[in-house]
């Protein structure tokens, strides 16, 4: 089931909830930008929410995405926020400008090496897993300092932050101090490096306000702007399709 509600009207409420928590923290509300979490909808869906303003969508999948980007508004950013198989970097690389799920040195090298052929010039964050969930993807803290001083490396992808993925729970507080120490850990890196790190992806539709509260610039916002998930099926996918 998508929305009833027009995207648009969604969106502007959603908005003025990041800027108030932008508001109560000092942050200027321009640092922060909704990233539209599309896996699963339609180009109907991507339509509606460009026309409200929208430019950036995630995706979490290879294939789904090179089944539905072609069919989407020309112009679009898309972002790879789900994990990364080595042997699907290439099409990856023709589909996203940006792959916020880059968990190992083997990844980042590959990536590195591919784009370097191909002349792309992607953008990369640094999955971490900070709570240290055995379930969730992503570099625990101790093993990231040896990807990012591998990154420092690399010329034809730019790593430019950090990505986490905070344990659900009921309370959107206890993700708060998932936010906080991915905050904490960029500030510490990037005076360890020398470096700028100055994207932090972190928050979803049920923890956005807190993520912003913690310094997160980019939200992947699913669920609370287009409703729950349908299953959408690309063509192609459904011509191919054998019962
Ligand atoms: C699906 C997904 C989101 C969006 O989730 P919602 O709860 O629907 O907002 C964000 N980040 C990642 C990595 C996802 O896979």
């Amino acid at each position: 089931m998508t929305n009833e509600r027009p995207v648009a009207d969604i969106l502007a409420e959603v908005q003025a909830k990041v800027e108030d928590a932008c508001r109560r923290t000092g942050r200027n509300p321009d640092e922060v930008e909704i990233l539209g979490v599309t896996k699963t909808h339609g180009p109907d869906v991507i339509r509606e929410a460009w026309d409200a303003g929208l430019t950036k969508f995630g995706e979490n999948k290879v294939q789904e995405a090179a089944a539905k980007i072609p069919e989407c508004v020309p112009g679009a950013e898309w972002h790879l926020i789900g994990h990364l198989q080595k042997n699907k970097v290439r099409p990856a690389l023709e589909l996203f400008s940006t792959i916020h799920s880059v968990d190992s040195v083997e990844l980042l090298q590959r990536i590195e090496r591919i784009a370097d052929e191909c002349g792309a010039r992607p953008e990369v964050l640094l999955e971490v897993n900070v709570s240290g969930e055995s379930s969730k993807s992503g570099v625990r803290p101790d093993a990231a300092p040896a990807v990012l001083e591998v990154a420092l490396s690399c010329r034809a992808l730019t790593l430019t932050g950090l990505m986490t993925i905070a344990p659900f729970a009921p309370d959107p507080e206890f993700a708060r101090p998932v936010f906080a120490r991915l905050r904490e850990l960029r500030d510490h890196w990037q005076e360890t490096f020398g470096i700028g790190l100055p994207r932090l992806s972190m928050g979803m539709s049920h923890d956005y306000l807190q993520a912003v509260e913690e310094g997160a610039t980019w939200l992947r916002l699913g669920t609370v702007l287009f409703g729950a998930r349908p299953r959408w099926q690309p063509q192609r996918i459904q011509e191919n399709w054998e019962p």
